[in-house]
């Protein structure tokens, strides 16, 4: 068959992290046989975490890229159809809905799954990337505890990074929150509560503009600027946490779907239905709140489900 054959599908999932996965699972389960459109990061944001140890069943944790060869596994083992392909446009002003990719091919689908997913903002430096999972992280809750009694710095001024600086002093001994202006962005009982916190302090008017370490020792260094003056130093510290926002990956749907102030898909809670019919969203493409793996899993198995009974109400 050429690329530019039309495929037909009755369910596509476009993302393939928890969420994506999980509808691909309860999809072929259920005998629709899907497509997961991969995209350009197969496995989602998982894959750029180490060890995973908050996803039930795996006592001894499990690596993030290892957790979603498993999930990939699962899906084909019931009959998905896995393409490391990306979306690059999508018509939903027809039924069938028309998915392109970035390999030129086009399908068609009798219903759709948004699981997109968000992307954590970085602060776009070489060595962040570099450490990312050594010593840098996007995400307190999943990696907060490898820093057990350990001195670290977190990047942020708004709600995001006053919680996580919270939530981090559960394991570290003193975490320091570098903001780039000297007023916070966070609301005032979030405020509150770090400012009382005696292991938090505070680096105003400071970014962050290196991190020195390695892969096989970790962090031992942030370099700040002075916001005001541009001095630069070398801040000691065993690890980076970034809070400064998150942004769903859900462009390509602005102006089909339903989207919040930030760009998350909206739906009709507690189902996954989007503003238009036979469109469902899941996981962190349409929730600002919980992203977790499992709650990501779980809203994905929803969605497949919602698509199962929307399809059946077709016919
Ligand atoms: P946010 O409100 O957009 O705050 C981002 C923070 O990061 C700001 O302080 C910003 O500094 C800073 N920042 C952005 N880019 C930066 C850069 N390149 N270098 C240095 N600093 C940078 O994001 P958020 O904290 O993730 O919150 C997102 C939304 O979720 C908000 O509506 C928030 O209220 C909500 N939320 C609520 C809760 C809760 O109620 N429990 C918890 C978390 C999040 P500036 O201030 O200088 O711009």
């Amino acid at each position: 068959m050429s690329k530019s054959d039309r495929e037909h599908y009755q369910v596509i999932i476009i993302g393939s992290g928890p969420a994506g996965f999980t509808a691909a699972l309860y999809a072929a389960r259920a005998n629709l046989t899907p497509l997961i459109l991969e995209g350009n990061q197969p496995g989602g944001q998982l894959t750029i975490t180490t060890d995973v140890e908050n996803y039930p069943g795996f006592p001894e944790g499990i690596l993030g890229p290892e957790l979603m060869e498993r999930m990939r596994e699962q899906v084909k083992r019931f009959g998905t159809q896995v393409k490391f392909e990306a979306a690059t446009a999508v018509d939903l002003s027809q039924r069938p809905f028309r998915v392109t990719t970035d390999d030129g091919a086009e399908y068609t689908a009798g219903s759709l799954i948004i699981a997109t997913g968000a992307t954590a903002k970085l602060l776009g430096l070489p060595a962040e990337e570099h450490l990312m999972g050594y010593g840098v992280s996007a995400c307190a809750t999943c990696d907060g505890f490898f820093f057990k009694d350990k001195e670290i710095v977190i990047v942020g001024g708004g709600d995001s990074a006053m919680e996580e600086a919270t939530f981090l002093t559960k394991y570290a001994t003193k975490v320091t929150v570098i903001h780039r202006r000297g007023e916070l962005r966070a609301s005032k009982i979030m405020q509150d509560r770090a400012l009382a916190n005696d292991k938090i302090e505070f680096l105003w008017h400071h970014e962050v503009t290196d991190v020195l370490g390695s892969r096989e020792d970790g962090v031992h260094a942030v370099r700040v600027r002075d916001t005001r003056n541009g001095e630069e130093r070398d801040f000691p510290t065993q690890g980076l946490f970034l809070a400064i926002g998150h942004k769903p990956n859900t462009e390509l749907f602005e102006n089909t779907l339903e989207r919040d102030d930030v760009g998350y898909l909206k739906v009709d809670e507690p189902s996954t239905r989007t503003n238009v019919e036979g469109v469902f969203a899941c996981g962190d493409a349409m929730d600002p709140i919980y992203r977790q793996a499992v709650t990501a899993a779980g809203s994905g198995c929803r969605a497949a489900i919602d698509a199962e009974r929307w399809l059946e109400a077709q016919d």
